[in-house]
């Protein structure tokens, strides 16, 4: 096999791009359609299945590009139904998806980077470093190994796919892959997951959340805080030093201004037992957001364990204590339910041990 890197990963194209790819091949602008559609609607994943196009077309294509270049190293399945897929890119790095069932829809976490560069004390994905920034193609490749593996491959999902990019890396450290994976994604000829059904995480890229505020197509946003102080953030978010959350905030007053009706925008906070749990941290965090005149929804993430990190996930009282705390102060606040932390595929797990119970199919 040629490797891959000398060939076009045409799952990162647009359509536009795929029709002068055709063109470019002499081949009729349909053609570029046609395979738009076989990688994104149809779902395939290699030219062999592409029957509706010429054999010598599919040879053609075969030596000069790939439909795809992740491959599924390893499938986990958790007791609740998440699926983590753990995958490698044609260079041989890590990537990690996460596919998670629930009653009304599915939703698909999916990694940016692999690997991050950010050294967030409490995620496990820190201690890999950045490796690289994945791209588009990747991105939105993620998506589609993920359908497939749950409900075979070019069916139709039976409920609504949502897509949160909360994997692995920063995705706002990989701005230009997300934002052409999500136009690719919303092709009504294609996936067609339109950017209303995805929401983006940022540990606090300040510039880019600037940016987004001015891109009217956009995902919904969520930002994680982590801590209530610079001094706190500082230490668990070093990110924080860069852009501290006088500034962070600032940015997220002005992205709140641009929001738009049905528009969701969220803060993170991820609880760690005896470190930024307390009353008083509820009370802070509560003042702080209200200093900034931001009554944005808090979601509050229990931590989930993995080893070595030092941390143990607050008490279930602690958690209530702390989100009363912030809805008395008029802040909305949330628990959320870890899913496939059997698996190791909850938030910042990603990364941790391999070896646990693979479900290979
Ligand atoms: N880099 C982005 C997206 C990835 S992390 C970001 O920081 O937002 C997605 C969410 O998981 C973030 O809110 C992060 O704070 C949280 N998180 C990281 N490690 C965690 C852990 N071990 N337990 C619970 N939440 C964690």
């Amino acid at each position: 096999m040629v490797a891959a890197v000398e060939k076009t990963h045409l799952t990162g194209l647009t359509p536009a791009e795929l029709v002068s790819f055709a063109e470019q091949l002499g081949e009729p602008a349909y053609r570029g359609r046609q395979i738009f559609a076989a990688l994104h609607q149809r779902r395939l994943q290699s030219f062999a299945e592409m029957t509706d196009l010429p054999k010598e077309l599919r040879v053609t294509l075969e030596t000069i590009s790939a439909p795809s270049t992740l491959t599924i190293e390893s499938r986990y399945l958790s007791a609740d139904g998440t699926r983590r897929y753990l995958m490698k890119t044609y260079d041989n790095l890590p990537a990690e998806t996460v596919f998670i069932p629930e009653e009304r829809r599915d939703t698909i976490c999916f990694s940016s980077q692999s690997g991050c560069p950010l050294q967030c004390s409490f995620c496990l994905t820190a201690q890999l470093g950045l490796l690289r920034s994945l791209t588009a193609g990747e991105i939105v490749e993620q998506i589609i190994i993920a359908l497939n593996d749950a409900y075979g491959v070019g069916e139709t999902p039976p409920r609504g796919t949502n897509l949160v990019g909360m994997g692995a890396g920063e995705p706002f450290l990989a701005f230009e892959s997300l934002i052409k994976a999500l136009r690719i994604m919303a092709e009504p000829k294609g996936l067609h997951i339109v950017p209303n059904r995805v929401t983006v995480s940022t540990a606090g890229i300040v510039p880019r959340i600037r940016e987004l505020a001015t891109i009217s197509y956009r995902p919904h946003l969520a930002v994680s805080l982590g801590a209530p102080t610079d001094e706190q953030r500082d230490v668990l978010m070093p990110i924080n030093k860069k852009w501290p959350l006088a500034e962070l905030l600032a940015a997220c007053k002005d992205f709140e201004r641009s929001l738009k009706r049905g528009e969701r925008f969220t803060f993170e906070y991820v609880m760690l037992d005896g470190v930024n749990d307390s009353d008083e941290h509820a009370r802070q965090l509560a003042n702080l957001l209200n200093r900034h005149d931001l009554r944005v929804k808090v979601n509050l993430i229990p931590h989930n364990p993995a080893e070595p990190l030092p941390y143990q996930p607050s008490s279930r009282r602690r958690v209530e204590s702390f989100k009363s705390i912030l809805e008395s102060k008029g802040i909305p606040a949330f628990v959320r339910r870890p899913r496939g932390q059997d698996i190791f595929a909850a938030c910042g797990q990603l990364a941790a041990r391999r070896e646990a119970n693979p479900a290979h199919a």
